[in-house]
């Protein structure tokens, strides 16, 4: 059974499909005007990792992810980078798609965009006039949130206190201080389309009623999405939809990660304190990074520097040495004793619960570790059956799988073919300058070492050997 925090009701539940053995999730995408960074990023493989747990557990899983593609914000990058909105949203859709296969986001069922459903939304617009939800002012439509008796439900905040912090934007076309606009009239230069209060283009939060409505449906399964979208973003949704549809509910679970922080200040794009996960992959390769991001619960915050990179990638290094070690002692003949078919069912115990938890990956990867430390154990002893030493090895690496992560050597697969040449490289020198250090050559060893760093590239010596990394 699995059980997950539904942020509408402030617990965790047991989880029950829409329909047995299918799950629906919708999961608010990126707006693409510029690479994505690290906040981004947790969002995207928390729910990449949801979504592999319930694949694994047998489900059929329809995920869907929205590009937003028109935007405020879309507009004044397309101005600066002097392109038109299309091809900027176009360059940076290539780039999500890029930056995500590196971390092993997998694709989602659909990526619908919103510039391809501006029909679906304008009929939801025109239901919700029809219905009194909504109105039309000089060419904008505004959602009358005092018609919904439901608004706030989600985020829990009083009406008060929402109509404080709305008051904080006052626009005269607007009846009440919380009503937000479902269409925008167009503007100069700016791209719209044509609709029955004239041209224009839609709001952020109607993008997103419409695309779940038209893939999954009313009352799908999860609605996902970081934790500072629920008010008002998510809110907004539930209003639409649920207005449209009558009060059938949008969602039946809501799920939010919490954010990433740096310095305990949260990581944010208009805060300016953020890493391009473009940035971080010259230095760390994508599993590094989704190991970290999977390594603290995603509801619980989590805390950035570059010292937790290096301990992602001891991590994920001690798995792939135990993986190793235990395929290298399974071709040796010999051993009778330590049977590790019991390891391999204790991890598999409890990674399983652990992730049925609420997705505890956190507490997976103790899984993971537990069944690691009996790898090694066993193949320094060298006295355990071949056979259940390839059988733990196995467990291993699926359930690292499960998460995205790939402890066998094919995870060089998550490198382009450029970085793969430059790893290959890498190693070949880093043997050279092993074997010069061996032999006491040091001119020969500080020379490999000191061309390399005038060439961006750090060799470090540490006790596991010397590993490299691309200079920021
Ligand atoms: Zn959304």
């Amino acid at each position: 059974m699995i059980r997950l925090y539904n942020t509408m009701n402030r617990r965790k539940e047991e989880f029950i499909p829409r329909e047995p053995g299918k799950v629906s999730i919708y999961a608010c995408g990126p707006t693409v005007y510029d690479y994505f960074h690290l906040g981004n990023a947790r969002m995207l493989v928390v729910f990449d990792m949801i979504r592999r747990y319930f694949t694994w557990r047998g489900y059929t899983v329809n995920y869907v992810q929205n590009f937003t593609d028109v935007d405020d914000k879309i507009i004044a990058r397309a101005r600066e980078e002097n392109s038109g909105t299309d091809a900027l949203a176009a360059k940076y859709i290539d780039a999500y798609f890029t930056d995500a296969a590196a971390l092993r986001i997998q694709k989602a069922t659909v990526h619908p965009r919103a510039t391809e459903n501006i029909a679906e939304m304008r009929d939801i617009i025109s239901g919700l006039i029809e219905k009194g939800l909504a109105y039309a002012t000089e060419g904008d439509v505004y959602y009358a949130v005092d018609r919904f008796a439901g608004y706030g439900k989600l985020s829990g905040r009083s009406t008060e206190d929402m109509v404080a912090g709305a008051r904080v934007d006052p626009n005269p076309r607007k009846r009440g201080p919380m009503d937000f606009a479902l269409w925008k009239k167009a503007k100069e230069g700016e791209p719209s389309w044509p609709s029955p209060w004239g041209p224009g283009r839609p709001g952020w939060h109607i993008e997103c009623s419409a695309m779940s409505l038209k893939h999954l449906g009313p009352s799908f399964d999860i609605h996902g999405g970081g934790g500072d979208l629920i008010f008002p973003h998510h809110e907004n949704e539930i209003a639409q939809t649920e207005g449209y549809l009558d009060g059938k509910i949008m969602a039946r679970y809501w799920m939010h990660n919490a954010f990433i922080t740096i310095n305990q200040e949260k990581m944010s794009k208009s805060e300016g304190n953020f890493f391009l996960i473009r940035d971080l992959l010259k230095k760390w390769s994508g599993d590094i990074v989704r190991f970290y991001l999977l390594g603290t619960h995603y509801r619980s915050p989590l805390d950035f520097d570059g010292e937790k990179l290096v301990m992602a990638g001891k991590g994920l290094e001690r798995l792939k040495t135990a993986w190793r070690l235990a395929e290298e002692g399974a071709s040796r003949p010999g051993g009778t004793k330590t049977d590790l078919r019991a390891a391999a069912a204790a991890a598999r115990r409890d990674f399983t619960a652990a992730m049925d938890d609420d997705f505890n990956s956190a507490q997976a990867y103790a899984a993971l570790f537990d069944l690691a430390h009996s790898l090694n154990i066993a193949a320094a002893a060298a006295d355990a059956l071949p056979a259940a030493l390839t059988e733990a090895a196995a467990t291993l690496r699926e359930l690292a799988s499960v998460l995205g992560l790939v402890i066998t050597p094919e995870a060089a697969g998550a490198l382009g073919a450029e970085e793969a040449r430059i790893a290959a490289l890498m190693t070949l020198l880093i043997d050279i300058r092993a074997g010069a250090r061996a032999k006491k050559d040091w001119p020969t060893a500080d020379l490999i070492r000191d061309r390399l760093k005038e060439a961006g590239l750090v060799i470090e010596d540490t006790p596991q050997g010397a590993r490299w990394y691309s200079a920021p």
